[in-house]
């Protein structure tokens, strides 16, 4: 048995294949299709997802909530002493210590994973599935993850981490429009170009794949990864905090700030599905009663009298900035493809704030395409997670692509440059070899980015060679799951066959395996409630 997992910046889904070989998602303990990424620490329990969630309402609980950690992938937990980010080209470093214990964002997304495999094994057993000898603490259980197409190998590397940690066996690590695209593409036999559009409430991507009889080809991925339905509660959250500073004299309180927060994110749905809605706050401090309005009026007529009153919020209007976002993504995932609108067969939408009417209207606008809005057995909030657990059964008729292109750092004319051995958007498995003219002892770099000049890329790994001046064999390969491997070949002065050397690709710094095993072990050591 295997599951497939779409670990979602706020929700999470999980999804099997039953006897009748159909996917279908996995119900969690809360009886729900999908799980809010968020962790709650009860000393040395741990409750993860719609429970965790409600915690925020409690007083005091704030420091052992967290969420939104699949950002802080690819950050390392700490740098060594004395050393700054920039010199290392790393990403900030981000942990969180609960109980003792120094979490990244690994660790942490290793505890919503490891509720999955709990509940996941737990249902196999019951459904006949899984033998009642499985050992749900130590038996591995099968796992596709998707991770945002914008994620690069760090991020990729931190999520099978994760999964490693949870307990599972990660039989594949991939991107999420492609699982989308999958899971659509079951109906589909001739030859189709479909771009995914995924909308979710902290990340964006737009893909481009081609797909026929099942296979699917990814030709461009682009997006933002820290754009998403979070923005455009945002935009109702500083509304209502503005209202009710005008009307109280007053601010909300930082302690209510979640209580508004829900409000704006329950008034935003209901936005999806009818033109206004009212809220009220009712708080010791003061009261509001507004209504807001998910687009101002067409009419002149009828703008003349709403503008007559002030303060109106009107959602589309103010969130034209973050629909300009998304649309110019598009027309630039668009023009990188080499395509054109009318090559583009279907336009397929993924990522619960696809929901915003405000989206497929655009576009629809910019395309000149129709957008189907339901489609028969797919679902913005699921599509993920059920193609994950397609492609653990089709793996490897899915040719995936690098988000970003890679190369090791040369010098000439004594300045230093990434020769880049693959470019982005290349398609996945690659290998390469380049020979180089090096001097003694010398140092093979690897790096990530678009631009020729390092300190505009990240670093992705770094080994001193212990080779003699002459030549130098890089070899480079990226396999299936986009894992990165190179090797570095010299002659051997004190013998015939060449020297090997391989570089580990992680910063000095990243989680390394020796750390796999006290995390396990700190994860395995959790308990969860249901
Ligand atoms: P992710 O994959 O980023 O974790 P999802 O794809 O599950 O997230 O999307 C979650 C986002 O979708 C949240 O911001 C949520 O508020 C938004 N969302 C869900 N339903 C609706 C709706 N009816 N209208 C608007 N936004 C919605
Ligand atoms: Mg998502």
């Amino acid at each position: 048995m295997h599951i497939g997992i779409d670990l979602g910046t706020t929700f999470c889904c999980v999804a099997y294949i039953d006897r009748a070989g159909v996917a279908k998602v996995l119900t969690n303990s809360d009886a729900g299709a999908t799980t809010p990424s968020v962790i709650w620490f009860d000393g040395a329990r741990a409750y993860v997802g719609k429970k965790a969630n409600l915690m925020k309402e409690l007083p005091g609980q704030t420091n052992n909530i967290f969420e939104f950690v699949k950002r802080y992938m690819g950050h390392p937990i700490e740098l060594p002493p004395g050393v700054s980010p920039e010199s290392l080209d790393m990403k900030e470093p981000w942990s969180r210590e609960v109980a003792g214990f120094k979490y990244g964002a690994a660790g942490m997304s290793a505890i919503i994973l490891r509720k999955f495999k709990l509940e996941a094994v737990r249902f196999f057993k019951r459904e006949g599935y899984l033998d009642e000898s499985f050992d749900e603490k130590t038996d591995l259980l099968d796992a596709v993850i998707t991770v945002p197409a914008y994620f690069g190998e760090q991020e990729r590397q931190d999520t099978r981490l994760a999964g490693v940690a949870a307990g599972l066996n990660v039989i594949g690590i991939i991107n999420e429009p492609t699982a989308a695209a999958l899971a659509y593409g079951l109906n589909h036999q001739e030859k189709k170009r479909i771009m995914v559009f995924d909308l979710g409430g902290g990340t964006f991507d737009v893909t481009i794949l081609e797909m026929e009889y099942g296979k699917t080809n990814v030709l461009v991925t682009e997006g933002a990864n820290t754009l998403g339905g979070k923005d455009w509660d945002e935009l109702i959250q500083t509304h209502l905090f503005e209202a009710f500073r005008k009307k109280n004299q007053r601010e909300i309180p930082d302690d209510k700030g979640f209580h508004v927060q829900q409000k704006a994110l329950d008034a935003k749905h209901d936005l999806s599905r009818q033109p206004e809605v009212k809220v009220s706050i009712n708080l010791p401090e003061g009261t509001l009663e507004t209504v807001l309005y998910r687009s101002a009026p067409e009419s002149q007529e009828l703008a003349d009298q709403f503008s007559m009153e002030d303060d109106k919020f009107y959602f589309e209007q103010s969130s034209t900035n973050l629909v300009s976002l998304c649309r110019r993504i598009c027309t630039q995932a668009v023009s990188k493809s080499g395509l054109r609108w009318s090559d583009i067969d279907v336009i397929l939408l993924a990522g619960g704030s696809c929901r915003m009417p405000m989206i497929p209207n655009m576009l629809e606008e910019l395309s000149g395409k129709k957008i189907p809005r339901h489609v028969e057995g797919f679902d913005y909030d699921t599509a993920i997670a059920i193609g994950a657990a397609l492609y653990g059964r089709q793996k490897g008729d899915v040719q995936d692509v690098i988000a970003h292109s890679i190369g090791v750092r040369i010098m000439e004319n004594n300045r230093y440059y990434v020769d880049h051995f693959f470019e982005k958007n290349a398609r996945l498995p690659l290998r390469a070899e380049r020979v180089y003219a090096a001097d003694a002892k010398a140092t093979l770099a690897v790096y990530e980015g678009e631009s020729i000049r390092p300190d505009e890329c990240t670093r992705r790994g770094r080994v001193e060679l212990n080779n003699p001046e002459g030549d130098v064999k890089v070899i480079m390969i990226i396999d299936d799951d986009g894992l990165l491997q190179v090797t570095a070949e010299y002659p051997n002065p004190d013998g015939e066959s060449p020297l090997r050397e391989a570089l580990e690709i992680k910063n000095e710094a990243f989680i390394s395996d020796k750390r796999i095993g006290p995390l396990k072990e700190k994860i395995q050591s959790i308990d969860y409630s249901f």
